[in-house]
């Protein structure tokens, strides 16, 4: 019998989750089914089915031995990392749960979760790059990513070397002969190659395959990692790592949060690769708050199902534009005309996506008339939430982009941008039709 007194003298030790089964008779359990357990053991936390929003800002240690135990781990005086939860800039319960869980979607080892898509970019860069190195990247990226290598790297003396989403395995190889060779000069190396498929606007997919093995040849075991940002078809319609890509990237924000009502980011991918990148973000801060994460473990629960119905939603939306008189043409994945494209489609995707570009035959004057008619559309940046988006890139992200540039890229007045949601999808083609027909 335990009084109240040796209740007080004597804590309890702190219990330990229960095993995670991930398997049942040999036979993994698919993502969507570990959404709703995994990462979380409710006898931790009074028995509640779903995980409380630990607002702290520190954890109290069981005793002074631990508390130094924390810190070796912390400053990597001890190998293995920090054991258990220490101060909340490094890490806490809501966003190990998501990490958890996001690492099982790419089937990665390791999860870091950021305040942003671009803080998850930014530091995840950072923690690669040092002084006189080089990183490879596909063009286009989203616009603050290219800002930052091309503006805010530079400062540190770091370069970049770029190259167009659909190169061949040919001009890959003369783009890493390239960088190493640029490296060679500035005294550094190739410290990643970074890639965003498919590229936003042009809806170009990038041949990660065929990149990963122009890595290997180009380099030894050591060579740079290839990192990937995959928010436009992710987590759902490709696995990067499957392909041969070392860090998977996302924008939170888009898809996997899916309710345009937060802002988040994440990386996964080998625990090597994702050690440095936590390293920093322990240093710098950047990770995402546990209420944005408990509201993403509760996106997770729902993200198959939401993108499925997105993107059935466009192939019908996209298959009532395609003949269209209005419609000059589509930049949609499930019509893809190059073989080459349509060849790296096969290999690499599950999916169309529900984000495409339609021309709108005409110029500004047309594609404004026409988003100003839509009525279910919100006219609206982002994509990937329950609602249709539309927006003309030209005017409005793309605005301050160099006119040649855009040019280059495709970039015309008459590109409207359609992200579609999860509405009903008859209703959402009566909207495009009576749309178009004021145009
Ligand atoms: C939105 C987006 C980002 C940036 O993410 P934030 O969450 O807005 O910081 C990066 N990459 C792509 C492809 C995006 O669409």
């Amino acid at each position: 019998m335990t009084d109240a007194t040796d209740a007080v003298t004597t804590p309890t030790p702190r219990r330990k989750p229960k095993p995670e089964i991930t398997t049942i008779g040999g036979r993994p359990l698919k993502p969507s089914t570990l959404m709703m357990g995994h990462g979380y053991d409710p006898a931790l936390s009074e028995g509640s089915l779903k995980a409380p929003i630990f607002l702290t800002s520190t954890f109290a240690f069981e005793n002074a031995a631990a508390g130094k135990r924390h810190f070796e781990g912390i400053t990597g005086k001890r190998p293995g990392g920090a054991e258990g939860l220490v101060y909340s800039r490094f890490n806490g319960p809501n966003q190990e749960i998501l990490e958890d869980r996001l690492s099982i979607w790419d089937g990665a080892e390791d999860a870091l979760s950021f305040s942003s898509g671009m803080t998850a970019i930014t530091v995840m860069m950072l923690a690669y790059c040092n002084a006189g190195d080089v990183i490879v990247h596909s063009g286009p990226l989203y616009a603050a990513t290219e800002g930052f290598v091309a503006k805010v790297l530079s400062k540190f003396g770091i370069t970049y070397v770029d190259f167009p989403a659909g190169a061949t395995r040919e001009e890959m190889d003369a783009v890493l002969a390239k960088a190493k060779s640029q490296a060679d000069e500035h005294g550094g190396k190739v410290a990643m190659i970074y890639l965003e498929s498919p590229a936003n606007p042009t809806n170009a997919l990038v041949d990660v395959e065929a990149m990963s093995a122009a890595r290997d040849a180009a380099f030894d075991a050591d060579g740079p990692p290839i990192a990937i940002d995959n928010t436009f078809l992710g987590p759902l319609w490709q696995r990067p790592l499957d392909q041969g890509a070392d860090i998977v990237v996302y924008s939170l924000t888009k898809y996997v949060g899916g309710h345009s009502d937060l802002v988040a980011g994440s990386i996964a991918g080998a625990k090597k690769w994702m050690d440095p990148v936590r390293a920093l973000r322990n240093t710098m801060g950047g990770i995402c708050d546990p209420n944005t994460a408990w509201m993403l473990l509760r996106s997770l629960e729902t993200v198959e199902l939401r993108m499925q119905r997105a993107g059935e939603n466009a192939a019908k939306v996209c298959a009532f534009l395609r003949d269209h008189p209005k419609v000059e043409g589509l930049g949609y994945l499930g019509f893809i005309s190059d073989p080459r494209q349509q060849d790296i489609y096969n290999r690499h995707c599950l999916g169309a996506g529900s984000t495409f570009s339609l021309f709108i035959k005409g110029g500004e004057a047309e594609a404004f008339r026409f988003l100003d008619s839509m009525t279910i559309a919100k006219l609206a940046v982002s994509l990937g939430g329950t609602e249709t988006l539309a927006s003309l890139p030209a005017a409005m992200t793309h605005l301050s982009v160099p006119d040649e540039r855009k040019a280059q890229l495709g970039i015309t007045d008459n590109l409207v941008r359609i992200s579609i949601g999860i509405e009903d999808p008859d209703d959402l083609i009566a909207d495009f039709d009576q749309a178009l027909a004021k145009v």
